[in-house]
C-alpha cells in the first residue's frame, strides 16, 4: 500500500521507514507525489488538531492515505512552554541554538527535580475522508547546559530522557526511536495501519 508521509522534512520519510519497518507499505514523500510546494497552515492549539488538519489536507490532495505528525515540548517549571509550537519558541527570528538557550535561561539554576519536561507526538492517519490519531509521550528533564558534540536536532541537546544520564543528542538513533515520543506514537499507529491494509 502506498502511504504518504505528509512532511516537507526529508529526514522524516527515512525516520518513518525505520519506525514502520516490517509493514507492507511503500512510503512516499510530498515531493514524490508532486505536493512539495503545498503548505498547510498549522493554527490550532492542540497537537491532535494540528496533525489532523495536515493529515486530512494531504490525504485529500493526494488521494492516498497520509500520515502527519505534530510534536510539542512541555516544561513543567515554564507552565508548559514551549508547548505545541516548539519550532517557533521565542519568535520567528531566533535560531534553534538561541531557542535552546532561551529555555536554559528561563530555567536558570533551578534544581534537577524541578526541570521535568515531556515531549508529546501525535500522529494522524488521514484516509477516505476520515482521520485516526494516536499520541506518544516521552518523559525527561531539561539539562543544566547544552551538551556539546552530539548529533540530533531541535531540543535534543538539552533534553535528558528519564532513566538516562545523557541528552538525546548522545543517545544512539535506534534507541531514541524505541523510547521517543514519535517512536511510541508510531508503535500505536502500526495496528491502525495493519487494519487499513487488511
Ligand atoms: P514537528 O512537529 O515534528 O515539526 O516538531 C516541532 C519541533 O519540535 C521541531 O522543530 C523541533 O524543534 C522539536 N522536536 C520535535 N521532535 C524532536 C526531537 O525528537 N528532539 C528534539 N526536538 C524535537
Amino acid at each position: 500500500m502506498d502511504l504518504l508521509i505528509a512532511s516537507s522534512n526529508p529526514g522524516k520519510v527515512r525516520e518513518y521507514q525505520m519506525l514502520l519497518t516490517g509493514l507492507p507499505v511503500n512510503l512516499l514523500s510530498l515531493t514524490d507525489v508532486g505536493l512539495g510546494d503545498m503548505d498547510v497552515e498549522e493554527y490550532a492549539d492542540t497537537l491532535e488538531a494540528n496533525a489532523t488538519i495536515k493529515a486530512h489536507a494531504y490525504a485529500e490532495a493526494s488521494g492516498l492515505p497520509a500520515l502527519a505528525d505534530d510534536t510539542g515540548l512541555f516544561i513543567d517549571a515554564l507552565d508548559g512552554r514551549p508547548g505545541v509550537y516548539p519550532a517557533r519558541y521565542g519568535g520567528p527570528d531566533l535560531t534553534m541554538p538561541q531557542r535552546r538557550q532561551k529555555v536554559l535561561d528561563e530555567l536558570g539554576d533551578i534544581a534537577d527535580d524541578q526541570r521535568t519536561a515531556r515531549f508529546a507526538c501525535v500522529i494522524a492517519l488521514g484516509y477516505d475522508g476520515k482521520v485516526r490519531t494516536v499520541r506518544g509521550t516521552c518523559e525527561g528533564r531539561i539539562a543544566r547546559e547544552e551538551v556539546e558534540g552530539g548529533s540530533g536536532f531541535g531540543y535534543d541537546a538539552i533534553f535528558i530522557p528519564q532513566g538516562y544520564a545523557m541528552s538525546w543528542s548522545q543517545v544512539p538513533m535506534e534507541e531514541k526511536n524505541r523510547i521517543s515520543h514519535r517512536g511510541q506514537a508510531a508503535q500505536l499507529m502500526i495496528p491502525v495501519l495493519q487494519r487499513l491494509i487488511g
